[in-house]
């Protein structure tokens, strides 16, 4: 039986969600999660997903999925410090760290839990961390989690970093700093200013953390961001995410032996948490042998990615200041931008609105991914409802 005062905090809440527009109905896929997607037995152009590059269903993951979980099994079994670490894992994180050009890595259940693990392993009461106000909700929870001082600055802007860096380095009231942000941003698709940030870290001896969610597999030949501005001696964490481009599930730390180390023997999520299970992991190895060895899909992605662009920009709409396939399509009022969502749905085209929390207020906008397996048909479906809509509701003309 539910206690009184949670089924009345639990319905008063609902309620309170559900009048603003603010709760989020969950709808199933009848199928796999591609370019298109059914839903009640309609196929709708998926612009909504992490599938960057088509690998969540292409068939060498696939295969190597079931050779995996019939030798190995479905799971791994333990926690990979009592003995759930197999070959497979190892390999995976032998692959990634060539991928990644750094000395170690080490896998985690998710990218989320990485950023629970990682910051709180190295970070504490006694330390200070410069995050970009617009960072992942996972790092925002994993700053929370270490206990040390949180200090945020303004979106990307360097001036203000370099300010708070400067004002904790001199207040002496931190053993360590951290800087840290996320390598693209997932609203908008800006990339993080990394050279600069680099020269601050240098300045002001921050520990420099980049959670390249986004980047990886898109940028930088598919290694990422950092490696996109030839940083990669100069960033401390690189955490990376095998759930987008890598089309599978779990994350990563990319870094020094010695940091990885540590986190084996420091990090929660590591220590206490079950390993990844085979069939995830050796499709997580087939996929990064694919971006190892061709660009295709890479360029696949940015092609689509700029025919998206320009058809929306040519139509009169707005995608903001994104410099990656991250498509935002900027509408501003939150009414707007769920009604647009609603008709795109209606015509043919999942694309999902983003309104305030996520963005900030009078930001609304539906956000498109586009991928490497979306044909060109499937683009100018998705147009073409722009335009239809756009025109209805007085937004291009
Ligand atoms: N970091 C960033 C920047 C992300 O965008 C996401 C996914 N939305 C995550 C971490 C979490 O990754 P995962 O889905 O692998 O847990």
């Amino acid at each position: 039986m539910t206690s009184r005062s949670l089924a009345s905090f639990l319905t008063e809440n609902l309620e309170a969600l559900k009048a603003n527009g603010l709760y989020n109905t969950i709808q199933s896929l009848e199928g796999p999660n591609g370019p298109v997607i059914t839903i009640d037995g309609r196929e709708l152009v998926n612009l909504s997903s992490n599938n960057y590059l088509g690998l969540a269903n292409d068939d060498r993951l696939k295969q190597a999925a079931i050779r995996a979980t019939e030798q190995y099994g479905a799971g791994s079994g333990a926690v990979r410090t009592i003995n759930g670490t197999l070959q497979l894992h190892v390999e995976l994180e032998e692959k990634l760290a060539k991928f990644k050009g750094t000395e170690a890595v080490l896998s985690y259940q998710s990218g989320f839990n990485c950023n629970m693990a990682a910051i709180s392993a190295v970070m504490g009461p006694q330390d200070a961390i410069l995050s970009d106000e617009l960072n992942h909700a996972s790092i925002i929870d994993g700053c929370r989690l270490s206990r040390a001082k949180v200090i945020r600055y303004s979106h990307s802007d360097m001036e203000d970093l370099r300010n708070k860096a400067k004002e904790a380095r001199a207040s002496g009231q931190y053993e360590k700093i951290m800087v840290i942000t996320d390598g693209v941003f997932s609203m908008d698709g800006d990339i993080a200013k990394l050279p600069e940030i680099v020269d601050i870290a240098e300045q002001f001896d921050l520990i420099t953390y980049v959670d390249d969610a986004h980047g990886s597999g898109v940028l930088g030949g598919g290694a990422g961001t950092v490696k996109h501005f030839g940083l990669s001696h100069k960033i401390d964490f690189q955490i990376g995410t095998l759930s987008k481009a890598v089309g599978v599930v779990g994350g990563y730390v990319a870094g020094s032996r010695e940091l990885i180390d540590w986190l084996k023997v420091r990090s929660r999520p590591f220590l206490f948490s079950t390993a990844l299970p085979p069939g995830a992991v050796a499709a997580c190895i087939a996929a990064i042998d694919i971006l190892h060895s061709s660009q295709e899909l890479q360029s696949k992605l940015w092609d689509n990615a700029r025919y998206l662009q320009e058809g929306l920009k040519k139509l009169g709409f707005s995608v903001g200041a994104t410099e990656t396939p991250i498509t935002p399509c900027m509408i501003g009022d939150e009414a707007a931008t769920q009604t647009f969502s609603q008709r795109l749905y209606e015509e043919g085209v999942y694309a999902k609105a983003i309104v305030f929390p996520t963005v900030p207020k009078g930001t609304g906008r539906v956000r498109n991914m586009p991928t490497a397996i979306h044909t060109r048909d499937m683009l100018d479906q998705a147009l073409d409802a722009y335009e239809r809509i756009g025109r209805e509701l007085g937004l291009i003309h």
